[in-house]
């Protein structure tokens, strides 16, 4: 049977990751996507690229003015990020679990922040990864990120 069609509502909510241009510079997608495997989550999209302003800039629309807003948008656009749409059960609470606290340097052990990240001199700006923060959180950037999925 299709599991994705066959699949309880609930089993589909999704979630927008990103392994930010520090991860995939470091090689760390696989271990990104391992653990969210491990965890129980499937992936339903998958796509590396290097974002432009346009898109960056809607996604972080809602730090737009803050001190770290520009030179985000500098980092983000820096390299290949691995965008990736996952899906289960609680999928958005589980992978922002799974990726730990903001700040690397004291995230906690266990999750992917605490174990494979650091500060390297912007504090938090380095961080591996994003999960989306709501469901509609992940419905807009989902759409921003996979038009038409
Ligand atoms: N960020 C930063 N400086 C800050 C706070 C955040 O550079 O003082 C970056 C960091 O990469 C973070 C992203 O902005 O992941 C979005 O911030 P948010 O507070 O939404 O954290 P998240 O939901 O990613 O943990």
């Amino acid at each position: 049977a299709d599991q994705q069609t066959d699949a309880p509502e609930k089993e589909r909510e999704r979630t927008l990751v990103l392994v930010k241009p520090d991860g995939v510079a470091r090689g760390l997608v696989g271990e990104v996507l391992r653990r969210v495997e491990a965890k129980g989550y499937r992936l339903v999209a998958l796509d590396l690229r290097t974002p432009d302003r346009e898109v960056l800039g809607a996604h972080y629309a809602e730090h737009e003015g803050k001190p770290f807003y520009e030179p985000l948008l500098e980092f983000m656009s820096s390299g290949p990020v691995a965008a990736v749409v996952v899906e289960g059960e609680r999928s958005i609470e589980g992978f922002r679990s799974l990726a730990g606290t903001t700040d690397p340097t004291t995230a906690a052990p266990g999750t992917i922040r605490g174990d494979l990240g650091r500060d390297w001199g912007l504090k938090v700006q380095q961080n591996l990864v994003h999960g989306s923060d709501s469901p509609e959180s992940a419905a807009r950037e989902i759409g921003l990120w996979f038009p038409g999925l």
